[in-house]
């Protein structure tokens, strides 16, 4: 129990350094493009599968979770639909990662669903790349994180 705890702690040490410093290491794009008018997404098919991809393993991700707070209750989903559920939801994060790293902001090409510092310049609020995946999902306009340029998926 005690050098579980001290694993955790060292554990949760380096991946803070680890974040701290990569963000240190990151370059925003120099321009600042939020003001520019949209643009079509050009990739917009790729886009909305990666987009689905994402709200399926967190949909499925949040399943697992209100089920693990079942347990508490000792109510929880069949055992075999939660292994099921968990099998394909861990399942779909390299898909999302594989599909996501072939799609870049064509304005500073970072990759307009993979997030690589915890604060891109045009990230206000819950803007991440997980608001960008829904948006993408639901056809909504929506904002490169890195340089701001607005894009559209039809025009
Ligand atoms: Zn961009």
């Amino acid at each position: 129990m005690g050098e579980g705890f001290i694993v955790l702690v060292v554990l949760a040490a380096i991946t803070a350094f680890g974040v701290a410093s990569n963000d240190a290491q990151f370059q925003h794009p120099k321009e600042d493009r939020s003001r520019f008018p949209p643009k079509r997404y050009p990739n917009a098919e790729r886009l909305k599968l990666t987009a689905y991809v994402v709200v399926a393993a967190s949909v499925g991700a949040l399943v697992e979770l209100v089920n693990f707070g079942l347990i508490f209750v000792e109510a929880s989903l069949p055992a075999m639909f939660s292994f099921t559920l968990l099998i394909v939801t861990v399942a779909l994060v390299p898909i999302y990662v594989l599909l996501a790293s072939t799609l870049r902001c064509p304005c500073c090409s970072q990759h307009i669903l993979l997030q690589h510092t915890t604060h891109p310049k045009h990230a206000k609020n819950l803007n991440g790349w997980l608001s960008t995946a829904y948006r993408a999902a639901l056809r909504q306009p929506f904002q490169c994180m890195y340089c701001g340029q607005k894009y559209v998926l039809k025009i």
